[in-house]
């Protein structure tokens, strides 16, 4: 891809070296604590407990002197202060759009979006779009669901930019989302990776040929997925396009993190966000090759900006200069996982996302799975069972779970139980799927 590094969007800030990179961000780094230490309770509070001052964050490194921010933590901010906390750096009237965390697993933590904290999300997706080879013209069919989430408005606002046409269908219903792949004729489709195996799925039960549509480019994020390459031959042969992977939160912002045409991991947008990798026992700076938690830090951001925000999720992190010629850092292989869904069992850990990766090479199934974890109360050890769906009611069952649990044992070291159910039981979703069902008993 020699010719790639001449189209990048914006040349000058995506190939700088590490050391102008990293100048940069220290730039911001100093402009970022000086303003919340100044502006906001809360970061006072937080930094002059931790005895630490602005001005002695003189390095990349010294952020470390930092305790890290996590979702509990401004759930319970939110709750003593309401009804946003006192975490903003910016004042309520330069205030423009609330995006929420999803609060799948609690109450929403609210996030603020000043004018300028738009107009940077904005520009930033829509140089993940460009990246994507996503150009003036194309057809966007933005199946990200509008309102609360993150995702949707980011990139509609990103393809006005860029200059598209945008077909705003959102949460629509999976025929009707059909309907205008078939009818619109756009040329990009915007959606989680599940949504997008399952238009898949209804495409060839509707016997629509993907060659017929004029889609080119699939944009997917939301959940990991599109950077399993099993999961991303499907939803490429399922829809007739080359799948993007990006990575977004809402407390951080969407697309902070995406795939080039390289596909050799997900580069993050390091001019207005600082990426950190933890180690979550040590707490220490994970070693090169050693996967660890995402920490980051808002370079750019205005109204509510994260220092050193706790993800939650797993990743690696590689800062060699990439093939496409950017030299923001990538993580290889995507997010790995929550590092609270870590499943721990007879002695393995491991990921969902492992278990996506070896059932997707199964052709006899679908595309979807349940982990259901629970006690075996006569032996107090607990139970792992893959949950998955057979495509077809004549398949030898007994000898394709031997031959599931032999992949799954050369992936995981272990070899959890299999359960079949017939095609089309687990639910489909628009959304995240749920993949753990944890029945455990608390010891
Ligand atoms: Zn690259």
């Amino acid at each position: 891809m020699g010719s790639s590094r001449l189209e990048l969007y914006e040349p000058a800030l995506e190939t700088m070296s590490r050391e102008e990179l990293q100048s940069l961000q220290l730039k911001r780094i100093k402009w970022q604590l000086k303003r919340c230490y100044e502006n906001s309770v809360f970061y006072k509070e937080k930094f002059d407990k931790a005895g630490v001052k602005p001005e002695d964050v003189r390095s990349i490194s010294d952020i470390t002197k930092l305790p890290v921010v996590t979702k509990q933590e401004l759930r319970e901010e939110q709750e003593k202060y309401p009804p946003y906390g006192r975490y903003a750096a910016s004042p309520p009237e330069d205030w423009r759009e609330i995006h929420p965390t999803t609060g799948t697993t609690g109450a929403q933590v609210y996030n603020i979006w000043s004018e300028k904290d738009v107009q940077n999300i904005t520009h930033w997706t829509a140089r993940t779009l460009w990246n994507f080879g996503v150009r003036p013209g194309d057809i966007i069919q933005n199946a990200f669901s509008y309102g609360l989430w993150v995702a949707g408005m980011s990139s509609h606002y990103a393809a006005r930019e860029l200059g598209c046409l945008v077909i705003p269908t959102g949460a629509t219903p999976a025929d009707r989302q059909i309907d205008y792949l078939i009818g619109a004729r756009p040329t990009v489709l915007l959606a989680t990776p599940s949504f997008a195996l399952y238009l898949g799925e209804r495409l060839a039960e509707r016997h629509v040929s993907p060659e017929s549509l004029a889609l080119r480019i699939g944009c997917f994020g939301g959940e990991p997925g599109a950077e399993v390459a099993s999961t991303r031959k499907k939803i490429e042969s399922g829809l007739g396009i080359a799948a993007f992977d990006y990575y977004g939160l809402a407390e951080i912002g969407p697309t902070c993190a995406s795939e080039c045409p390289e596909k050799t991991g997900i580069h993050w947008v390091e001019d207005h966000v600082l990426v950190e990798l933890v180690n979550p026992q040590t707490m220490k700076w994970c070693q090169p090759d050693e996967a660890g938690v995402l920490v980051m830090t808002h370079l750019t951001k205005e109204a509510t900006p994260m220092i050193r925000y706790w993800s939650n999720d797993v990743a690696r992190l590689d800062v060699a200069r990439c093939a496409c010629g950017r030299t923001h850092a990538r993580s290889p292989g995507g997010i790995l996982g929550r590092a609270d869904d870590m499943i721990v069992y007879r002695g393995a850990k491991f990921y969902p996302t492992q278990i996506e990766r070896v059932l997707r090479s199964f052709k006899e199934l679908s595309d979807e799975y349940r982990i259901e974890l629970a006690t075996d109360e006569k032996r107090s050890t607990n139970i792992c069972t893959v949950v998955v769906e057979c495509l077809s009611e004549d398949i030898d069952k007994a000898q394709l779970e031997e031959r599931v649990r032999a992949a799954l044992r050369a992936e995981l070291q272990v070899a959890p139980a299999i359960r079949f159910l017939e095609f089309g039981t687990l639910e489909r979703t628009t959304f995240k799927a749920k993949r753990i069902v944890d029945k455990r008993k608390p010891n």
